[in-house]
């Protein structure tokens, strides 16, 4: 039998379309090996519980398929050195990231494995085109979507690789580790219970969501991604944010509806190359994970303290602004939040609050179960309007009228916001389940004063613009 070769699965949680995967396969049996690393512990508690659910689910694909994940803790270098010498693997395959941080450590892991004699490859991630191979005319990176958008457009994305039908076994397995010991949900506390109501991992559950959604509400995409009572789109950002999906197969799929006929696909799939260009710019420009991308806002007096009664208010739910309150509670429930929505409590707390978009950046990080880096920094600079194509920093979403046009007979709103009503829905009384207890918060509250009226803190925040 041949000797076996190390899959190291990290966000590429899938069987299908999956190049690492079919790699190793080519090379022998396969040992898929998940490293819960360092990194993956500082993660904030609402990915880390759904990255716990992400295992879960893919440990059960694997078995199904007569494999299983070997898990273990540890720095990743160490743990495939380990997992090399106690399984005598001669290969190790994994999918590329594209955030600084990982791509330092692959390319550390790659020379270090080599020069002990192992062959380290790592292959295309989960992503339509990687950051490098896309360019303007001139050879540079791309900084405005249009232009990104219609260079994919005419690009050949790479057809789907199928679900291997087996996974052959090596002769002896590895250690592997409990998942449970590793307790990486144990801070989302009361929190978890919710959240799992709302939520569904794992790629089958995947594929559901995508077929669903091509065949009832891509037709109604266009107009209905904006209604907030709506479940107008797909949903599946907690499951591209794992790689339980491939934005290839998204893509195909897509594709093969709107030559068959099917309406309304293009404006969805220029959403799935948002979040390609998201990782586009991230790798370009590493930078705009933690700095303005323009660093002409370096000196815009932004507040930074995540502390503050007002953030704490912006947090929790009580700004007494209907939108914001009931987005910031939908977080809470879900782990997500409308994007019409993110983008209304992220312009209320970088333009009416003058708090810094990095505040806001670390809160959803914290918060969100389709937490994903590139997504996450990218759509807060451009709300901030510090960000690439950004909209402009005089834009200042007003959060009423937002509500009034984009939920209209105020269902989203009372579905999330329990004060004032004689009988809230399940949804909105979950909240009071979701927080901690010490927030001290009840339905019977009567709703707060607006913590900053929407008149002062435009043209607070407008005064500000024009002098920087
Ligand atoms: C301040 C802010 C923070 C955000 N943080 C994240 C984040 O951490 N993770 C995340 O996945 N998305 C983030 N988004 C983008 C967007 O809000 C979510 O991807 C979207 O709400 C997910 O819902 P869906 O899966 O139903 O999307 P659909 O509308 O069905 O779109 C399909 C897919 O396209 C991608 N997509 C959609 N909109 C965007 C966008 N504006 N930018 C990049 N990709 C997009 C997502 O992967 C999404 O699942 C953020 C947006 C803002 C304004």
């Amino acid at each position: 039998m041949s000797r076996p070769v190390i899959w190291w699965v990290r966000r590429d949680m899938r069987l299908t379309d999956n190049e690492a995967l079919c790699a190793a396969l080519e090379a022998g049996p396969v040992i898929p090996l998940f490293i819960y690393e360092t990194r993956s512990e500082s993660l904030g508690a609402a990915p880390r519980w759904r990255l716990k659910r992400a295992l879960e689910a893919f440990s059960e694909a694997l078995s199904e398929k007569g494999s299983k994940l070997v898990l273990r803790r540890g720095a990743a270098l160490d743990v495939l050195r380990d997992v090399i010498a106690e399984s005598g693997a001669t290969q190790v395959h994994w999918g590329r990231l594209y955030d600084p941080a990982s791509r330092r450590i692959d390319s550390d892991i790659k020379k270090t494995l080599r020069a002990d004699g192992v062959q380290a490859h790592s292959h295309i991630g989960h992503i339509l085109h990687e950051p490098m191979s896309v360019k303007t005319q001139t050879g540079d990176f791309y900084k405005v979507f249009t232009p990104f958008w219609r260079n994919i457009q005419s690009a050949d994305v790479a057809f789907p690789k199928n679900n291997p039908k087996s996974l052959p076994q090596p002769e002896g397995w590895p250690t592997s580790e409990c998942l449970n010991d590793w307790a990486i949900a144990s801070d989302m506390y009361r929190g978890a219970d919710v959240l799992a109501r709302y939520s569904t991992a794992g790629e089958a559950a995947a594929w559901q969501k995508l077929y669903d959604f091509l065949e009832e509400r891509a037709v109604t995409y266009k107009a209905a991604r904006d209604r907030l009572a709506e479940n107008g789109t797909s949903d599946l950002s907690d499951n591209l944010a794992y790689g339980e999906i491939s934005p290839r197969t998204i893509w195909h799929l897509g594709q093969k509806a709107i030559a068959s006929g099917a309406q309304g696909l293009e404006p969805f799939l220029r959403q799935i190359a948002w979040r390609d260009f998201a990782h586009h710019l991230m790798y370009h420009t590493p930078h705009m994970l933690q700095e303005n991308w323009r660093e002409g806002w370096d000196n815009f007096p932004w507040n930074e303290d995540t502390e503050s009664s007002a953030v704490m208010a912006w947090k929790m739910g009580t700004t007494g602004i209907d939108f914001v309150d009931a987005a910031m509670r939908e977080l809470w429930v879900t782990g997500k939040m409308h994007n019409r929505a993110r983008m209304v409590v992220a312009s209320y707390l970088t333009k009416h609050m003058m708090v810094h978009w990095r505040v806001g950046e670390q809160w959803f990080a914290d918060q969100l179960i389709d937490y994903d880096p590139a997504n996450n920094a990218m759509g807060w600079q451009w709300v901030a309007g510090s960000g690439p194509d950004a909209a402009p920093y005089f834009r200042v979403f007003n959060p009423d009228t937002q509500l009034e046009k984009f939920d209209p007979k105020r269902a989203y709103f009372s579905r999330w916001v329990a004060e004032g009503q004689v009988e809230p829905p399940q949804t909105a009384l979950d909240f009071f389940d979701a927080i901690p207890k010490q927030a001290q918060l009840s339905s019977q509250d009567t709703r707060p004063k607006p913590i900053v009226r929407l008149k002062e803190g435009r043209e607070r925040a407008l005064a500000a613009y024009s002098a920087k």
